[in-house]
C-alpha cells in the first residue's frame, strides 16, 4: 500500500502566517442573526476561517438535527460578509451539491461519516471534478486505517487540498474526556503523512469548557498546525453541544492564552546545547538497553534452573516483591521518578523475562546437550 498522499503544500491554501490555524463557529448553524453575530466577534479577532453545522448527525432522534438546508446561505453569507471562509460538515453527496450551490468555501466529513467507507466514496465520487478543500474528521472508532482510508479516497477523486482533524474517540469506559484523545493515533497519522494539515477539536475531545484550553494546548505543543473550536453568541441557549461552546469572550481569552513553541531551537547556543543533551541521552538510551539484555540474559539463566527444578516461572511472591522494593526507589536514590511510570516499567520488564523464561522451558535442548 502506498503511504503517499497528493496534497498541496499548506501555505498554498491555508493562512501562510505559520500561526496556528483557527477554524472557529457554532456547532450548529440556528438563525441568520446567530451566525452573523459570531462571524462578528470572530472576525474581529482575527479568525478566516468560519464553521458551521448544517446537518448535525446527533445519537438520538429527538436531538436537534440541523436547521438543514436554509442555514447554508446564512453562514455563506454571514462569513463571507467579514471576508472568512466558511466551511459545514457534509454527509452525503445531496449534502455537498447544496453546499457547493450556497457557495461554502470547504467541506468536512464527520466522525459518524468517516466509519463508512461506502459512505465515504460515495461522497469522494461526488467530489471528482469539484476543487475545494476537505477536512476528514477521525472516525469515532480509534482507527487508524480507516481514517486513513478516508483520505486516501477524497485524494483518489482529486482533492489536493486535504487536512484531517482529530477529534477524539469514543470509548466505552467513562472518563473525563467526551471523547479520548489517544493522542499516539493523530501522531502516528502525522508520522506517515507529514504533509497533511492536522487541526485538533479540543471542544468534541472535551466536551466541556473547561477543559479545551488544555487539550488545545496539549496539540499545539504536539506541532498540530490548528485548531477547530466550537464558539456560540449564547451557549447555554444553543441547540446542541451546549455544554462545550466558548462565547466569543471565553474564545478570546482561550486564543490569548494559547502557547505557540516553535519546532527548531533558532539560536546557535540553544541548538548546541539540545545537541549535546541528545548526545548525552543516547548514550544512557544505550545503557538503558545494555542493561535490560543483561537482566534479561539473567533471567533465562533463572529460567533454566526453574526448568531443571520443574518449577512454575511465575512467582507470585516475588513479584510482589519486585514491585514494592522498586516503587521504593524515589526514597531511597533521592531521584524521582512517578510511582506509575515505575510500576508500568517493570510490568513491562517483567512480562518480557516471563516470556523468555518460558522459551527456555519449552526449548527441548537442555543446556549441556547436544540435541
Ligand atoms: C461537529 O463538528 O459539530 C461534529 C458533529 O463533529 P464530529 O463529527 O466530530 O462529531
Ligand atoms: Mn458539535
Amino acid at each position: 500500500m502506498s503511504n503517499t498522499l497528493k496534497i498541496q503544500p499548506s501555505n498554498t491554501w491555508w493562512d501562510p502566517s505559520g500561526q496556528p490555524l483557527l477554524i472557529a463557529g457554532p456547532c450548529g448553524v440556528e438563525s441568520p442573526e446567530q451566525v452573523l453575530s459570531v462571524a462578528g466577534d470572530l472576525s474581529a479577532l482575527g479568525i478566516k476561517y468560519l464553521r458551521g453545522g448544517i446537518w448535525k448527525p446527533r445519537t438520538r432522534p429527538d436531538s436537534f438535527q440541523g436547521i438543514g438546508e436554509v442555514g447554508l446561505s446564512w453562514l455563506s453569507d454571514a462569513g463571507h460578509a467579514h471576508g472568512m471562509q466558511v466551511m459545514t460538515e457534509v454527509a452525503d453527496p445531496d449534502h455537498l451539491e447544496a453546499a457547493l450551490k450556497a457557495g461554502i468555501d470547504m467541506v468536512w466529513i464527520g466522525a459518524r461519516t468517516v466509519v463508512n467507507p461506502f459512505q465515504v466514496q460515495r461522497i469522494a465520487d461526488a467530489l471528482k471534478g469539484v476543487s475545494i478543500p476537505v477536512l476528514v474528521k477521525n472516525p469515532i472508532a480509534p482507527d487508524l486505517e480507516l481514517w486513513i482510508g478516508a483520505l486516501e479516497r477524497m485524494n483518489r477523486s482529486g482533492i489536493d487540498r486535504l487536512a484531517a482533524i482529530h477529534r477524539g474517540f469514543t470509548a466505552y469506559e467513562r472518563s473525563h474526556y467526551r471523547n479520548a484523545p489517544n493522542w499516539q493515533i493523530p501522531i502516528e497519522l502525522k508520522r506517515r503523512f507529514p504533509e497533511l494539515t492536522l487541526f485538533c477539536d479540543p471542544s468534541h475531545i472535551a466536551g466541556k469548557t473547561s477543559m479545551i484550553a488544555p487539550v488545545a494546548q496539549t496539540a499545539l505543543d504536539l506541532g498540530y498546525e490548528g485548531l477547530m473550536v466550537e464558539v456560540h453568541p449564547n451557549p447555554l441557549k444553543a441547540l446542541s453541544d451546549s455544554e462545550q461552546q466558548l462565547t466569543p469572550a471565553a474564545f478570546e481569552e482561550f486564543i490569548g492564552e494559547l502557547v505557540v513553541r516553535s519546532k527548531s531551537m533558532m539560536d546557535a547556543i540553544s541548538r548546541s546545547h539540545l545537541a549535546e543533551m541528545r548526545s548525552r541521552i543516547d548514550e544512557f538510551d544505550q545503557l538503558l538497553l545494555d542493561v535490560v539484555a543483561k537482566r534479561m540474559e539473567l533471567s533465562r539463566e533463572i529460567g533454566t534452573l526453574k526448568k531443571e527444578q520443574n518449577v512454575t516461572i511465575y512467582q507470585l511472591d516475588r513479584w510482589n516483591e519486585i514491585l514494592r522494593t522498586r516503587t521504593q526507589y524515589d526514597a531511597a536514590s533521592g531521584l524521582t521518578l512517578n510511582k506509575d511510570f515505575i510500576i508500568k516499567f517493570f510490568e513491562l520488564i517483567h512480562e518480557e523475562s516471563i516470556h523468555q523464561q518460558t522459551q527456555v522451558m519449552n526449548s527441548r535442548d537442555l543446556p549441556g546437550e547436544n540435541v
